[in-house]
């Protein structure tokens, strides 16, 4: 079968090939799923970079977001049918250790994500636990759904576990272009609070506008750290999400009320902080760190989706052979949405 990955990690993009691979066949508790589209993410350049510690099974298929239809069970799975259509959780957990055990799933010590540490889903066929699963609405668009699992997983954990954002709070989202991001300002939104939205440029600013934020400050032009505390009576708001890092932190902690949470799945800018102690200390601030999700979190996350709730921003749909001209689009920040490939037509099934 075909698939995107790469035989040796590198900077350049031409490390990126489509791979002729065994199709996987799946495990007792797996699923066999032939994927109809899948969707970028982030981390999908941070692994073909690779750094110090990570040891891939080489060729490495990347990918972490997939919607498709299930074709084979493995032997224990039970409630899954052949034809049924699913999107996955990309996390990978040991279902027997003490966080496990207690649910919190992306704590687990094995835990692993699809694309990163497991093959992913750049492929025509992938395999997973059956227990990741969650099923596609028979009406519900298969492109739109791969864009969903990584990103709104993640920012339903980060927000209403970590964060534990509630109804009329003031929540400030540090960067709209990101899907992480994108999905933070959709679902803070859904959840009754009021959302500020730091973005760069006229377009990202409208972008925000749309996915619902209340008002946006575009940081090419405004100290928005300062904005929202004078827009806000000197008040600062309950939480921030900061997935910028370096650059921002210190701001972020000076954009926080009293008593407020500043929480963080990333850090795009890089991992070094000077932060001001004594702004945490004084202000009685959390600092709240959040990664991916359990299968609680996703249900309920794709709930939000699949009801209608809330809709993921498909912002362009690519072949899958194209996926190098895709990720150009989405390193350069062109992208608003997510950046969908197309691997087989639900037509050609
Ligand atoms: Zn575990």
């Amino acid at each position: 079968m075909k698939a995107i990955g790469f035989y040796q990690h590198g900077e350049d993009l031409n490390v990126l090939q489509v791979l002729e691979v065994p199709e996987p066949t799946p495990g007792p508790d797996e699923v066999l799923v032939r994927v109809h589209y899948a969707a970028l993410n982030r981390l999908d350049d941070w692994v073909r970079r690779g750094w110090k510690g990570l040891e891939l099974h080489l060729p490495h298929i990347l990918g972490s977001d997939m919607a498709g239809e299930i074709v084979a069970v493995g032997s224990d799975v039970e409630g899954w049918q052949v034809g049924e259509r699913v999107v996955a959780n990309p996390g990978w957990w040991c279902t027997h250790c003490e966080w496990c055990e207690r649910g919190e799933h992306s704590l687990c010590r094995s835990y692993a994500i699809y694309g990163e540490h497991k093959p992913g889903m750049y492929a025509e066929y992938v395999t997973v636990p059956a227990r990741n699963l969650v099923r596609v609405p028979p009406d519900f668009p298969l492109e739109q759904a791969a864009a969903a699992p990584l990103v709104y997983l993640t920012a339903w954990r980060m927000l209403f576990t970590r964060a534990r954002l509630r109804a009329g709070e003031r929540v400030l989202v540090v960067g709209a272009g990101g899907g992480v991001n994108s999905a933070a300002i959709q679902l803070a939104k859904l959840a009754g609070a009021v959302v500020y939205v730091a973005a760069g440029g006229p377009e990202k600013v409208n972008f925000a506008r749309q996915l619902g934020a209340d008002v946006v400050y575009d940081y090419h032009h405004q100290a928005w750290w300062k904005a929202v505390y004078s827009d806000t009576d000197k008040r600062g708001v309950d939480v921030v999400v900061d997935n910028v890092g370096e650059v921002t932190f210190t701001h972020s902690l000076r954009a926080l009320a009293k008593g407020g949470r500043l929480v963080t799945v990333g850090a795009t800018t890089g991992p070094r902080s000077n932060a001001d102690i004594r702004l945490i200390f004084w202000k009685q601030i959390s600092i709240v760190g959040s990664t991916m999700g359990s299968q609680a979190e996703f249900r309920a996350a794709m709930d939000a989706i699949f009801s209608g709730r809330i809709s993921p921003p498909v912002d362009s749909i690519w072949p899958m052979e194209a996926y190098p001209e895709a990720l150009q689009r989405m390193l350069r920040g062109q992208h608003k949405g997510k950046i969908v490939l197309r691997v087989a037509d639900e037509a050609h099934r």
